[in-house]
């Protein structure tokens, strides 16, 4: 990312009003990382689908969440930013990577443009023909999924790394117990 405000992905021209762009993650759990990239794209495209990939995955210690909860997760942060041009789409995993993508296309509306930071996503819709660009991560070393997951369990400050929405939906779950559990039975 050239800048974390501003015009940082769309190289030339306002594309507002034309352009509607997809995003692909995880969010297990949604984190500020991902929330300054889908900001910065909002405000320069007419609309942000962003689809929650593994949507099946939930209660395990690498995807503690539902889609539901992730789904609360994105849309709480972004309308407390004032941002509406998103919808959000659960996306189930599909067994064979070569129709992941049909598979896509079939649950949202037509896209201009893809972003993404996972190299097999990249693959798959370039070799679809979709212009594909990828973020540059924003303080990746801390704003990491993986690192938010290990400060949950061992009762670090994971709060600083997400939306303050993102800490309220956690605490009406109850996920930090959910996720000591899994590690108990995991072990
Ligand atoms: P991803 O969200 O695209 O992210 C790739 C990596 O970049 C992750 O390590 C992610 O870390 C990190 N990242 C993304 N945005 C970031 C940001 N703004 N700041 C810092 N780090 C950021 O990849 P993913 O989590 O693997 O999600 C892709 C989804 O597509 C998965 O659910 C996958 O199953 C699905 N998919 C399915 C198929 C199939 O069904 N055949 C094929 C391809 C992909 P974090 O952990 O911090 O998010």
């Amino acid at each position: 990312m050239r800048h974390c405000c501003g015009r940082i992905f769309v190289e030339s021209g306002n594309y507002k009003g034309e352009m509607r762009a997809l995003y692909i993650g995880r969010f297990q759990p949604y984190h500020l990382g991902h929330h300054a990239v889908i900001k910065a794209i909002a405000s320069e495209v007419e609309e942000v689908i962003i689809c929650i990939g593994s949507a099946q995955r939930s209660h395990e210690l690498e995807n503690p969440f539902t889609a539901g909860e992730r789904y609360l997760m994105i849309s709480k942060s972004l309308r407390d930013e004032g941002i509406s041009n998103f919808y959000i789409v659960p996306i189930l995993d599909v067994n064979r990577n070569a129709v992941w993508v049909s598979h896509v296309e079939s649950l949202i509306p037509p896209i201009d443009l893809v972003f993404t930071n996972n190299p097999l996503i990249e693959r798959l819709f370039t070799e679809r023909g979709y212009n594909v660009r990828t973020p540059l991560l924003f303080n990746r070393k801390e704003y990491s999924g993986n690192e938010i997951r290990k400060r949950m369990l061992n009762n670090e400050n994971w709060e600083v790394l997400v939306p303050e929405a993102v800490t309220e939906v956690i605490k009406e779950i109850d996920g930090l117990r959910r996720m000591k559990n899994l590690r108990r039975s995991d072990s």
